[in-house]
């Protein structure tokens, strides 16, 4: 849980900090909904990927063999050296089932609660990855996800549309030959 007291007074200290007026009557309330808003978007700082596994682990047997392959789950995240929105990112996931698959809308379930936390973009398909790992008990697990970065379009070198892709992969998904079947069903 955040402290939401911290919050608020995080949020009036950077209002003054930048000339403004904390005490204007647009921004009276702007502290309350600053804490509100990033308790929600960080609500799994505090949670682990054993924890969210066991949240979202529901699954089915299944004697697919052939990858299973779930893309475009749209997310968004903050960057841990801007604290800078992470937008326009979809993610990919594909995985080899080994006698369970999970539900579709546990991938996205996932994908949107390691989101949830301080994040590079790398560590978010990390941390996919490994989730799916523990939840299907699959080896062959790979997670592609494209993102714009607003700490890279908005600031700094202010390159809009400059696009970061990032592959986390284990097992056969570290082959060329199931690297190119994951693209092909992309
Ligand atoms: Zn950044």
């Amino acid at each position: 849980m955040a402290d939401k007291n911290k919050l608020e007074q995080a949020a009036r200290l950077i209002l003054e900090a930048i000339g403004e007026d904390p005490n204007r009557e647009g921004l009276l309330e702007t502290p309350r909904r600053f804490a509100e808003m990033m308790e929600e978007q960080m609500a799994y700082t505090t949670v682990s990927n054993e924890e969210i596994a066991r949240e979202f682990g529901k699954t089915f047997s299944s004697s697919e063999e052939g990858p299973v392959v779930v893309k475009d789950i749209f997310i968004f995240s903050h960057c841990e050296h801007h604290l800078a929105l992470m937008y326009h990112m979809h993610v990919s996931v594909g995985y080899i089932p080994s006698g369970r698959v999970i539900g579709l809308s546990k991938v996205a379930r996932i994908a949107d609660a390691v989101s949830r936390r301080l994040q590079i973009q790398e560590r978010i398909g990390a941390d996919i990855r490994t989730i799916i790992e523990k939840v299907t008990g699959s080896q062959d697990v790979i997670v592609r996800i494209d993102g714009e970065h607003s700490c890279m379009t908005a600031r700094g070198i202010k390159k809009p549309g400059a696009v970061t892709t990032t592959i986390s992969s284990s097992g056969k998904f570290n082959t060329p030959e199931y690297r190119q079947l994951f693209k092909e069903m992309l």
